[in-house]
């Protein structure tokens, strides 16, 4: 109680000194003579929507309410549910970390899942990010990658988020330790045993949380795939997409026991360089498409901006070095630097894996199987925000609709977390989290990127000003 009466008298000083103006305190507010566009409703013409703080109260083509404080005109505008980047990690690169919250927003991002951070770092910024009035996204997250006795991010060759787990009973003790400490779900990563991906899953269900994936090198996607809720990259999919699945997996079981001492990401790398593109290769459409179906109920989050990042390298989009100089310094002049290197080096053979994740995409959509937007963000010169458009582009370029990429980054999310009710579209009772669009996004999924406002938690954010302060 008296935290919420902190914030609120805080509000009312920042409303006074700053005369209310641009992400100030919620009032009903009502956007008039708007194109509403959503994953379930679709188009709706000449609408006006209302919402009071946090929650929206109606949608349709009345008249403005009486007790409605301000309004926003929509003319010529569509207006779309807040978007989700389905894979983050905020903990990832502490140069960007402070920077991230208001970056997703001014993108029109108002909901993130952090696929993966140590605790110790995780639940100061998820607090932060969650306090009242703070401006930021909603935020779920996983806490650190459950890897199996070798760990590929143990912090030596790669950021430590990761920790092992070498038996079913550790696998078990640190998921209800998690579990007390507030993670909103778990992410299972690629070096467990099938017996410790087991346990993992079976505590997992016990204690209501959603599990996120890799398929693990010691399984088959088909086998690992069904129970989880979300798997991630497409990871080690095409293993299982191969004529000769069940012998890949046996050479896998073998070099797993790690008789040359490698390191968990050494082990890891050479597993995907001795299978991924000879997989691929012997790709087995019959025995894909079972493999396929077997993940109708499991989203897939492809991070296409990643995997196919060499068929639409960022650095060539006209407004990335004006989104590049949105991001702190440092961190600008590495990725600069990056960027060049790559263009001064372009390699062609690259491109095969990114048009295979790219097909495998659209195949598993055709066939039925859900998707869900994620970018990764930050790795491998993701901007925070800025990306999740990228992935749209992406999406659609695999052969989603724009509508559909639309659901991926709004409706699947919402799923994973049985929150349907409360977001990812426009309707009454749904949180007040939109965006506001000068363009119309299914005529080009291009246009998510034309933001001319954004809602989040019932606050209207002017995207310029998130970006200069
Ligand atoms: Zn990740």
């Amino acid at each position: 109680m008296n935290k919420y009466l902190t914030a609120v008298a805080s509000v009312l000083v920042v409303c006074l000194l700053a005369a209310c103006q641009s992400a100030s305190q919620p009032v009903i507010t009502a956007i008039t003579n708007v194109t509403v566009i959503d994953a379930v409703n679709g188009v709706r013409t000449n609408q006006t929507v209302v919402y009071n703080g946090d929650e929206i109260v109606s949608v349709g083509p009345g008249q403005v309410p009486a007790d409605v404080a301000e309004t926003i005109d929509g003319s010529g505008k569509y207006l779309i549910p807040g978007l989700w980047d389905f894979h983050v990690h905020l903990s990832y690169d502490r140069r960007l970390t402070d920077d991230m919250p208001a970056l997703f927003l001014a993108y029109g991002v108002t909901s993130v899942r952090d696929t993966g951070g140590l605790m110790h770092r995780m639940l100061p910024i998820v607090e932060k990010m969650r306090a009242p009035g703070a401006v930021a996204p909603r935020v779920w997250f996983a806490g650190p990658l459950l890897d199996g006795s070798f760990v590929v991010y143990d912090g030596v060759s790669r950021k430590e988020i990761g920790v092992p787990n070498a038996t079913p009973d550790e696998a078990r003790a640190t998921i209800k330790r998690l579990k007390e400490q507030g993670v909103d779900f778990i992410k299972i990563y690629e070096m467990v045993t099938p017996a410790v991906f087991d346990a993992m899953v079976e505590t997992a269900q016990a204690l209501d949380l959603p599990i996120d994936s890799h398929v693990p090198l010691s399984m088959r996607a088909g086998t690992a795939g069904p129970p989880v809720d979300s798997i991630e990259h497409l990871r080690n999919i095409e293993m299982d997409c191969a004529s000769n699945a069940a012998e890949l997996l046996e050479t896998r079981l073998e070099l797993l026991r790690n008789p040359e001492n490698l390191s968990g990401a050494d082990l890891r790398s050479s597993l995907h360089e001795l299978q991924r593109m000879p997989a691929i290769a012997a790709y087995d459409e019959a025995r894909c498409d079972q493999v396929i179906d077997s993940l109708a109920s499991t989203i897939q989050v492809p991070t296409l901006r990643l995997t196919a990042l060499n068929l639409a390298p960022p650095f060539d989009k006209p407004h990335w070095n004006e989104a590049l100089a949105r991001i702190p310094e440092d961190v600008r002049r590495a990725w600069a630097a990056s960027a060049a290197r790559v263009v001064s080096d372009p390699v062609p053979s690259e491109t095969a894996f990114g048009e295979w994740t790219r097909f495998l995409t659209g195949r598993m959509h055709q066939r039925g199987v859900p998707i869900g937007a994620g970018t990764d963000t930050p790795i491998y010169m993701a901007i925070p925000g800025y990306s999740l458009h990228t992935e749209l582009e992406q999406l659609v370029a695999a052969g989603l609709s724009p509508l559909e990429a639309l659901r991926a980054a709004t409706v699947r999310p919402a799923e994973f977390f049985g929150i349907e009710n409360d977001i990812g579209t426009i309707d009454p009772g749904k949180r007040a989290d939109l965006v506001l669009l000068d363009a119309d996004p299914l005529s080009d999924i291009a246009n998510t990127r034309q933001i001319s406002g954004v809602i989040s938690k019932g606050r209207f954010y002017d995207p310029a000003e998130l970006l200069t302060n």
